[in-house]
Formats: C-alpha cells, sequence, structure tokens
C-alpha cells in the first residue's frame, strides 16, 4: 500500500497550491521559548523534496522538503545568538538551532558556487499558507544512506509519483542544467553566453 510512505507529514496529504500574491512569512524552531524567528520576503523557487543525509528532517520523514529564496529576502528576526553551523565544513552552512536541532536556514559562501546568493530553507517553519509547493523530488536513492529499506524504493518512487513528485537521484533536469551552465561559463565553453 503505497499512502503507507511517509515522504513528509506536510506533504504527505497532497500538495497545496501557491497563492498568487504571496507575500512571505515567518519561519520559528521547535523550542518552547525563545524561539529563532527567520523572517522571509516574497515567494520560495525551485520548491522539492530532498533524500540527502545533510538537510533537516522532521521526525519519522523518508525526505526534507527545502526551496530557495534570494539571500537578500531573509534575514533573522529572533535569538540569532542560539544558531550554529552544523558543519562548518559543508559547501551548504545550515545554521540550526543548539537547542532544537531545527535547521533555520542554509548559505553558501562560495562566491564561485553556482547556487551562490539564494538561501535554503524548509517553508514547513513558517505557519503562513500558500508557499510554493514541491516540484520534485531530488537525491532519492540517499535516503538508503539514512537507513530507508533498499527493497522499498519501488514504493517510495511510486508514491512520490503518485503526488506528482518525478524522483531524480541528483537535482531536477532544469537545476543541473542552470549548474552545468554556471560550470560551462566559468570554463570558457558556453555555448552561449
Ligand atoms: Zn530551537
Ligand atoms: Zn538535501
Amino acid at each position: 500500500m503505497t499512502q503507507s510512505v511517509s515522504v513528509h507529514p506536510a506533504i504527505d496529504p497532497g500538495l497545496k497550491p501557491a497563492a498568487s500574491n504571496f507575500t512571505g512569512g515567518t519561519l520559528s524552531c521547535k523550542c518552547s521559548d525563545k524561539k529563532v524567528t527567520v523572517s522571509i520576503k516574497g515567494q520560495c523557487a525551485h520548491n522539492h523534496v530532498c533524500g540527502c543525509t545533510k538537510c533537516w528532517k522532521p521526525g519519522g520523514a523518508l525526505f526534507s522538503q527545502v526551496a530557495v529564496v534570494p539571500r537578500d529576502n531573509l534575514s533573522v528576526t529572533a535569538n540569532e545568538d542560539k544558531l550554529g553551523v552544523v558543519d562548518p565544513n559543508a559547501t551548504i552552512k545550515r545554521y540550526a538551532c543548539r537547542d532544537c536541532g531545527v535547521h533555520m536556514y542554509g548559505r553558501i559562501d562560495n562566491k564561485n558556487h553556482p547556487l551562490y546568493g539564494v538561501d535554503f530553507i524548509h517553508t514547513e517553519l513558517s505557519p503562513e499558507q500558500g508557499w510554493a509547493p514541491p516540484e520534485f523530488a531530488a537525491f532519492v536513492s540517499s535516503i538508503i544512506e539514512a537507513g530507508a529499506d533498499p527493497d522499498n524504493m519501488g514504493v517510495v518512487r511510486d508514491r512520490l509519483k503518485q503526488l506528482g513528485l518525478e524522483p531524480y537521484d541528483c537535482l531536477s533536469p532544469p537545476l543541473m542544467d542552470a549548474i552545468a551552465t554556471h560550470t560551462a561559463k566559468a570554463a570558457g565553453k558556453a555555448a552561449r553566453a
């Protein structure tokens, strides 16, 4: 039964549509008091579910839900002193609450990285409705590295397709193309400027 697969609690009931005039929201960590809050201006882009072992997932979820926003649209609005970088050596520095462990945002410091300039966020940390829903599933095979049963992958991929989330074992083709284009330009090999 495909319904028994929990992709992510915010997604299992089905995807909610984006609101047309969405103005943003406030992400809060899971602490009962002195919550870290992060305010986001405007809509997110490239929302997806991710099976990698680095992205923060709610308890019991096979996937994280992660989207990007321009870094200038993100600001930490309360209890920033509780934030720490999970892995300072990772390409994406994930800023997590030291008390509850929730990742509040991820940031790339390397100006030459194709995804420099956007921050990674988990929209389900905000009570606002109307965020752009996930569009695809990234790094699906990686959930095995986090302990998922390899024999259940067919069921997981079927459930993702049922939700309208095409499963990929890297990022989606448009994002992989954008990254490769950036790399080609940097190497002087781009077919078009
Ligand atoms: Zn917290
Ligand atoms: Zn990930």
